[in-house]
């Protein structure tokens, strides 16, 4: 999958721009405060429906303008024609998010028309950070790939915010009956168990890919496992070390129908202790990935260095398995990734992504390998006050 060319206006700092890629590496480049993340934000938009970086719609429109307004143009591996996807992000009106000209119904219908891999540096909290952290990429690597995924995981929202509102006027006095509880134990349990399936398969996939990216970046001395974590598959989420080694040989597939009545048990069997805290306390809204190198709980014992390029490793996974189940390998958005790396990393990346396309941003554009630069497959675009010049 390709970008061809995206157009903005009043889109963050940019007035008007109209940007052509290549269909190989694509280096945006300039000082501080200029449009590149915003330029790599408005494109991955595309992908997930909104901001990377946590920011709401209206943010987004440049300030003193009442809209914004994108257009990309991707080309599919497979099919040889473009789809043009187009958003209208309005003050004072429903955002509008259009294929070909045909207005999408919702966020989610558009998922997966696009995909694109996204890795700047906060993303090293995928393993340095919270569970959310990692269910967040979870939730937006699958999104991508399977829309009966998004259509699951916004019913278990959706019960999981009722049943929560029920646990807080349950504990504020009023009688909600058994029957109640146990419709919503039925719903959430069944939606549960159709994201675990999704997110167990995910992060055996992950965990072999990690594998072999970690062990190249750092010569095989140590090897990464990741391993999905919920209470469909285990009762007890926090202790981590002690059951490495039954889980080692454990490794056997996903339950599905087991997941949902050990969630199903625990949603009608324990009411007053949630009514008591006023939230469901059992559930895929608390799974996390757990990343041990040799054994070894990452988050805690990795270095600096190991954990970043366990995230890298994450993120180039997140390609692969995407190439897998689609056919098409994702673009590749890295934003300021480089500037952290030294020159045998950033030559690995480049390698690794080789055929794909890619779109970085830099304050330099030396940042690609200096055997790379030349080649007629590297576009290089300074982007200056909202503005964006070729420049190579
Ligand atoms: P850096 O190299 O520091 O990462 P950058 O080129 O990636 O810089 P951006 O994050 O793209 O910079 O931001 C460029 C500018 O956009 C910032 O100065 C910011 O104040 C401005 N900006 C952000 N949102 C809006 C908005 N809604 N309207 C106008 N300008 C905005
Ligand atoms: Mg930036």
């Amino acid at each position: 999958m390709t970008v061809n060319k995206v157009s903005f206006t009043n889109y963050r700092n940019i007035e008007s721009a109209d940007v052509e890629f290549s269909p190989a590496v694509n280096v945006l480049w300039g000082m501080n405060a200029q449009g590149k993340s915003n330029i790599l934000e408005g494109i991955y938009y595309f992908a997930r429906g909104r901001s990377f970086r946590g920011a709401k719609d209206r943010e987004l429109i440049k300030f003193d303008s009442d809209f914004a307004h994108s257009i990309i143009e991707i080309t599919r591996t497979d099919a040889k024609h473009t789809v043009t996807l187009e958003s209208l992000i309005q003050k004072n009106a429903k955002k509008k998010l259009i294929r070909n000209g045909a207005v999408f119904t919702s966020v989610a219908e558009m998922l997966g028309n696009f995909r694109a891999v996204m890795f700047c540096p906060a993303h090293l909290s995928i393993v340095t950070g919270g569970p959310s952290d990692r269910r967040a990429f979870l939730d937006i690597a699958i999104s991508q790939l399977f829309s009966s995924y998004i259509q699951s995981l916004s019913e278990y929202k959706s019960a999981l915010a009722q049943r929560n509102a029920l646990l807080k006027r349950r504990a504020s006095g009023l009688c909600i009956s058994v029957e109640e509880w146990e419709v919503y134990a039925l719903q959430l349990s069944h939606s549960a168990a159709e994201i675990a399936e999704f997110r167990n398969d995910y992060c055996k996939k992950l965990s072999d890919s990690v594998s072999v990216f970690f062990e190249n970046m750092t010569n095989g001395r140590e090897t990464p496992s990741l391993r999905y974590y919920s209470h469909m598959t285990r009762d007890d989420l926090s202790s981590f070390q002690e059951d490495e080694q039954k889980e080692a040989s454990d490794d056997c597939g996903f339950d599905k129908a087991a997941a949902q009545k050990r969630l199903y048990d625990k949603l009608t069997s324990n009411i007053d202790r949630e009514c008591a805290v006023g939230s469901t306390l059992w559930g895929i809204h608390k799974d996390d990935i757990k990343i041990s190198i040799n054994g070894k709980d990452a988050r805690l014992f990795a270095s600096q260095g190991q954990q970043r390029s366990l995230a890298l490793a994450m993120k180039l996974s997140e390609g692969e398995i995407s190439k897998s189940i689609t056919g098409e390998y994702p673009v590749f958005l890295l934003d300021d990734v480089f500037s952290e790396l030294d020159i045998s990393r950033r030559k690995y990346i480049m390698d690794k992504l080789e055929g794909r396309q890619i779109i970085v941003t830099s304050c330099e554009p030396s940042v690609v390998p200096n055997a790379m630069s030349n080649s007629s497959n590297v576009s290089f675009m300074e982007v200056s006050g909202g503005k964006v010049t070729q420049t190579g």
